[in-house]
């Protein structure tokens, strides 16, 4: 690719098998401070790691904002992960042209994971679209690993991000792996568990006998049902969220501003983030799928 990055992180990592199969794609840093994707990389280019079939590709998204000189940010500008629209995509920024040179041969990858981490919450989880039926089958084939899936609607108040675009084949599963808190080691180690179920799913690997840790939680299906984007700011928490906290119907979860914002009804609160200002995305609320 002729996409030149300086900084330490080599953007690519294209393996081949000698037998034919599908082709794996894995996307990290999409946001360049979601470093738990690096542990995915760096096994992927170990000169002893091998697929016995099909092709892997592992992609640095964002590798500018990663190598940003006053060290990793999660965008510098343009949040990567909402330009994933044939109108967003005009733009002349450097991500869209970045996305616009990769689209060609994301479009040859039968599967995709896109590795991320979240600034406050430690509970994994994986996020597909409802749009995408395929995604909630490839998820479950991952739910060893990361037993919570979290189906998303369209986004209706933000940028149209990776998983849910419409410029990848809607056949082609496209799961998000929210791997933990940034830059915890634990993070990089769902991030390789994940990736390795994930090569397993696809049959470019001969499943192994468990020698990773498995989980002991059954899958669990969440719909989101609302997100809340900020009107006043700043976001206060009424009590710290560890992630997917059960909320009871009436409760106040959160202060946007002034204004109390109170659960509609009995849900989890999935993950907060640290939003200021009006527009800045706040809070994730999902209930569990019956
Ligand atoms: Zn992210």
């Amino acid at each position: 690719m002729g996409d030149a990055v300086r900084g330490a992180v080599k953007d690519m990592v294209d393996v081949r098998a000698a037998a034919p199969g599908p082709m794996a794609l894995v996307t990290v840093l999409m946001h360049g401070d979601e470093t738990c994707g690096l542990d995915v990389l760096e096994a992927a280019r170990d000169p002893g790691f091998a697929i016995a079939r099909g092709r892997l590709v592992v992609i640095a998204m964002n590798p500018r904002a990663h190598a940003a000189p006053e060290g990793p940010r999660r965008h510098l500008g343009v949040d990567m992960n909402r330009i994933w629209s044939e109108a967003a995509l005009e733009a002349d920024g450097a991500e869209a042209r970045r996305v616009r040179l990769l689209l060609p041969l994301m479009r040859e990858a039968h599967a995709i994971l896109d590795l991320h981490s979240m600034p406050e919450q430690e509970r994994t989880f994986l996020l597909v679209s409802a749009d995408r039926p395929a995604s909630l089958g490839l998820a479950r084939l991952l739910g060893e690993v990361i037993p919570r899936t979290l189906v998303a609607p369209r986004a209706a108040q933000r940028g149209c991000a990776m998983f849910e675009t419409d410029l990848l084949a809607p056949s082609v599963p496209i799961v998000v792996a929210e791997c933990g808190r940034h830059a915890r080691p634990e993070a990089g180690e769902v991030a390789r568990a994940v990736f390795l179920s994930f090569l397993e799913a696809l049959m470019l690997v001969e499943p192994r006998a468990p020698q990773r840790p498995r989980v002991r939680e059954d899958a669990v299906t969440y719909e989101i049902t609302r997100e809340v984007v900020l009107r006043h700011g700043p976001l206060r928490l009424a009590k710290p969220f560890s992630g997917f906290d059960p909320v009871a119907r009436g409760e106040v979860f959160a202060f946007d501003g002034d204004v109390a914002l109170v659960a509609e009804e009995d849900c989890v609160v999935v993950l907060t983030r640290n939003a200021l200002r009006p527009g800045d995305e706040a809070l994730t609320l999902a209930r569990r799928r019956a």
